[in-house]
């Protein structure tokens, strides 16, 4: 599904990503892993198009996708999951992911004030829609609640469904589980497995729950020092002689 390589971005004179290459398949929940600093969040910031590569290609099912910006990745499919942004938060939950759709017919001021069956038809199919995205997630109770009040780990759920409101086809999640709960962990590991499974979602996951990572992905794919060390299953990778050094190392 996705292609990269020989990717750099660099810093001025510091290799963030060095060169890396790595395939993320068709279907797959692909898991991430490095120690901090390896270059991993930088590496979904060019590949989602938030940042552009220094030098090095990204392809999606062969098409050239380097530098797009996020918003032609996003009508391609290719999300990249971000916290709910400051302006959100005084929003509702079932708000946050109206909105998520975008250039509804009542964005113009010809439909606003012409056409108001028509607005009112496609707010109630959209509403419809986030409940059910809610109702998937096991946050529906949270409908009117507004966003800024979720715990860290409602609020990634949150994140999440947001990809649910479009057609995504290859989802990045960036430390989907830091400072989350254990119980709110694996509802959100069980959401990731059945978009993977129900609605063939695509996903690279990153994460530092080891546990997550093992009941969830395959391949792992680790890195250190904007480079791609390993790929396998996470066993594999726990007993890769160059895993365990980088992990050292730091
Ligand atoms: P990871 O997500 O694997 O912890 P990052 O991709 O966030 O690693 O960072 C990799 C390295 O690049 C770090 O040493 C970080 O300090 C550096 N870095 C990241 N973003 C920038 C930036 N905008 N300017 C300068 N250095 C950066
Ligand atoms: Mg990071």
């Amino acid at each position: 599904m996705i292609a990269v390589e020989n990717l750099h971005r660099h810093f001025g004179g510091f290799r963030a990503v060095d060169g890396a290459s790595l395939r993320i398949q068709d279907k797959s929940i692909t898991g991430l892993i490095g120690p901090n600093g390896a270059g991993k969040s930088t590496l979904f910031n060019v590949i989602a198009g938030v940042l552009p590569p220094t030098s090095g290609r990204v392809t999606m099912a062969g098409e050239d996708i380097t530098g797009l910006p996020p918003h032609e990745l996003f009508h391609k499919g290719v999300l990249r999951t971000f916290q709910i942004a400051h302006e959100f938060s005084s929003m509702t939950v079932r708000e946050n992911l109206m909105v998520v759709p975008g250039a509804q017919a009542g964005e113009t001021l010809w439909n606003a004030w012409f056409r108001r069956a028509l607005i009112a038809q496609e707010e109630a199919a959209l509403r419809k829609q986030a409940d059910e995205v809610l109702e998937f997630l096991t946050i529906d109770h949270l409908a009117e609640e507004k966003a800024g009040n979720l715990s860290g780990g409602q609020k990634k759920l949150l994140e999440l469904g947001r990809t649910m409101m479009v057609d995504a086809r290859v989802v990045f999640l960036d430390e989907v589980g830091a400072g989350v709960n254990r119980t709110l962990l694996n509802t959100i590991g069980d959401a990731i497995i059945r978009l993977n499974k129900e609605r063939g979602y695509t996903f690279c996951v990153i994460e530092h729950d080891m546990d997550f990572i093992g009941r969830l992905c395959d391949p792992v794919i680790c890195m250190a020092e904007g480079k791609v060390l390993a790929e396998g299953t996470l066993d594999e990778i726990k007993a890769n002689e160059q895993v365990i050094e980088a992990y050292l190392g730091t």
